[in-house]
């Protein structure tokens, strides 16, 4: 299957790209329906436009790099699992083109606005807020917000504005700081987390972006949907109570959970971060827009007053087992520091756990805290951290736990090993979220394409077809946790085309994806990991072979059947 034809009526999103060049204060609207029908919306549509608009020597921290928010035509539904966006750029972290995808409450306000994507461009001269609604463009200069907390933003923009926070994307003073892991927040809590997307909002100047308006696309969604909505609401899931951390448990007994910055791979104070730990402390349900499996932690502690959402089984890994940490309140803690600061909590956890390894520090919860803060503000051993574990290893004398400089998630690739093949290829580095590829090798997985862990042979069409579905999926936009409720017959109902074709469109993603890395220097020497398992290098030929790609490379012969322009 390779580039096969859409049928033009395909389920796709609407509205123009607006473009906002923040050094001239400008703003302008560009036609992109030919990019709409062929990518869908969300990571796909934001790829495209990703490819053929930044420079491929652009600096992630500088004005030439571009940052693109999308929705997906599912954004127009009510059903659940659709309340999340995307956002993509160049990553200060990994060097090469990243999407992240957030939840919470934005998509929708986002629609609202009647722009399928918006680019930012250029650099402001001062600390900006950029209002966009369907009437226009608004700069606002902020100096007196430099370095505010994400809530303090908030509540800037709630008080002077009436703005509310599920309208906004936020950076912190990490984000500010060029913190490689900084991430964009949204509803205060929510994260457009891996790859330092929120250090490149910061380079450009801008604190803050706001979504208003009443122009969202009127688009007609089948009937599907609300089958999907139906089960959702009624279905008694185990993460409607624990979330992602209710696998924790498992992952420990068998010997996959990352401990002790990943020199061990069980953890004896599991019970103390596990999803029982983080049940008993969730006090509300959580949810985002439209969605009735409501997944999400709101979690608070009585006798600290320590109130966030999560932690998820990431951060509950990365600040918990992995920093030697075994009380679920300290990783509270953390995590709200996080969300407050804007930072990536897992790549944060993992960096702070790094440094844990070299002072053999591990479970030092004041140490923790107080190197996030100065993770944050680059303060003393925080300018360090803040480069990620691939830049500040070697300076702390600790073995390097990145892929493509993206540190690794707790789904742990030497007990799966289709997952850790997944990792090694990547284009967005040690991500777990990619292709999801632990969710069909975990043992007492229900399901008809579970697989055998061991070996990472064999397994590279799983993986293929795993990567393209996870690409459509970003690119609909539907959430990845839909998994028991989305089929193949579902997606073409919903989207109107074939099974096939929609995976394409996955295709055509990853594939620019790679194809624009392969232009800033990215081959099969990037994809490589710090550990080894039986079949890694068979796998990862196979794999290449699956894709048609040579030695990790995009054949320019791919791009031209693709009619992509190769250069911008
Ligand atoms: S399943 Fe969870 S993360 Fe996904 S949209 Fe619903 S509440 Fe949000």
């Amino acid at each position: 299957m390779r580039f096969a034809e859409l049928v033009c009526s395909m389920l796709h999103s609407e509205g123009p790209l607006l473009t906002i060049d923040l050094s001239e204060s400008e703003a302008s609207e560009t036609d992109i329906e030919a990019e709409q029908e062929r990518y869908i919306g969300g990571r796909g549509l934001a790829t495209k436009l990703a490819h053929d608009r930044i420079p491929f020597d652009a600096d992630p921290l500088g004005p030439k790099n571009r940052l693109f928010f999308t929705t997906g035509p599912m954004q127009a539904s009510q059903m659940s699992f659709t309340g999340r966006m995307n956002c993509t750029a160049v990553s200060p972290l990994t060097n090469g083109l990243v999407s992240s995808n957030a939840g919470g409450f934005m998509s929708r306000n986002f629609a609202n606005t009647g722009y399928s994507a918006v680019e930012l461009t250029g650099r402001a001269d001062e600390l900006s807020i950029v209002h966009i609604t369907d009437e226009g463009v608004e700069f606002e200069a902020v100096p007196d917000l430099e370095e505010a907390t994400v809530p303090e933003t908030a509540d800037y923009l709630e008080a002077e504005h009436g703005i509310e926070s599920d309208q906004t994307a936020i950076v912190g003073p990490a984000g500010e700081n060029g913190v490689r892991f900084a991430a964009i927040m949204t509803t205060k809590d929510r994260a457009f987390g891996r790859g330092g997307l929120g250090a490149v909002l910061g380079s450009k100047n801008v604190k803050a972006i706001t979504v208003d308006g009443d122009s969202a696309p009127d688009i007609e969604i089948p009937a599907t949907q609300m089958d999907v909505h139906r089960e959702a609401a009624t279905d008694d899931h185990i993460m409607k109570r624990q979330g992602t951390v209710a696998v924790m448990s498992l992952a420990n007994e068998i010997g996959g959970l990352p401990s002790y910055y990943f020199s061990e791979q069980t953890f004896d104070g599991v019970e103390g971060i596990n999803g029982d730990a983080v049940e008993k402390k969730k006090y509300k349900k959580g949810t985002c827009s439209a969605c009735a499996f409501a997944c999400k932690l709101p979690t608070r502690d009585e006798e600290s007053g320590i109130e966030t959402e999560g932690p998820e089984y990431e951060v509950a890994m990365a600040f918990g087992s992995n920093s030697g940490v075994d009380d679920i309140v300290d990783v509270m803690k953390s995590n709200q520091l996080c969300d407050q600061y804007g930072l990536d909590s897992i790549s944060a956890g993992n960096t702070v756990a790094a440094y844990l390894a070299s002072e053999d520090a591990f479970g030092d919860v004041e140490l923790i805290h107080e190197l996030v803060e100065k993770i944050a503000y680059r303060e003393g051993i925080g300018d360090t951290l803040a480069e990620g574990i691939a830049r500040c290893h070697d300076e702390l004398g600790v073995e390097n736990w990145s892929v493509k400089g993206l540190d690794f998630a707790g789904h742990e690739g030497r007990v799966l090993h289709g997952q850790a093949l997944s990792y090694a290829v990547s284009n967005r580095g040690a991500d777990h979220m990619y292709a999801t590829f632990y969710s069909v090798e975990y043992p007492l997985v229900d399901a008809e394409d579970a697989l055998d862990p061991e070996g990472a042979t064999g397994k590279a069409d799983v993986l293929v077809e795993r990567e393209n579905l996870m690409a459509l999926s970003d690119s609909g936009i539907v959430c990845k946790f839909s998994r028991d409720y989305m089929n193949p017959e579902r997606y073409e109902a919903l989207f109107g085309a074939d099974y096939e074709e929609l995976l394409a469109v996955g295709d055509r993603t990853v594939t620019l994806e790679r194809h624009f890395n392969n232009q800033r220097g990215f081959d099969s020497s990037d994809d490589v990991l710090p550990y080894d398992v039986p079949g890694l290098q068979d796998g990862i030929k196979e794999y290449y072979d699956a894709r048609g790609w040579e030695d990790g490379v995009v054949p320019e012969t791919t791009l031209s059947e693709e009619g992509t322009a190769a250069s911008p």
